[in-house]
């Protein structure tokens, strides 16, 4: 599991990512999944999960939230997805220059960033 994504973005730094047949991999996740894992990440549009790891449909969930922190809703996806659809790896994927990071630092005064401020401060 964990090598996949290692070799997935591999793939992609090299720019060596294949053609998929989505179509195919719709049909084949039509009444089930089990993804091998759950990437937990921010939100950031510089950082698009299943293309740098070279993944598809059916290959991973992503459970998303600006600043990339964890709350009830994100840690109920991740125990989703090992108890009930088997994911075999949670992996946390940060990454550099977050604009939500510095929006929080700079005291942008949204209802979840501060929740995430908090979170920080206290931790
Ligand atoms: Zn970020």
């Amino acid at each position: 599991m964990l090598q996949d994504l290692i070799e997935g973005n591999s793939d992609f730094i090299r720019n060596e990512v294949y053609t998929i047949d989505h179509k195919a991999l719709i049909y084949k996740t039509t009444d089930g999944q089990h993804p091998k894992a759950i990437v937990l990440s921010c939100i950031d549009s510089k950082v698009p999960v299943a293309l740098i790891f070279d993944q598809t449909i059916g290959d991973a969930f992503v459970a998303r939230v600006a600043g990339n922190f964890k709350n009830t809703d994100i840690l109920g996806s991740i125990k989703y997805s090992c108890k009930v659809a088997e994911s075999k790896l949670v992996f946390v994927l940060e990454h550099e220059s977050c604009v939500v990071i510095k929006s929080a630092c700079d005291h942008v005064k949204l209802k979840n960033i501060n929740v995430y401020s908090k979170h920080s401060a206290n931790s």
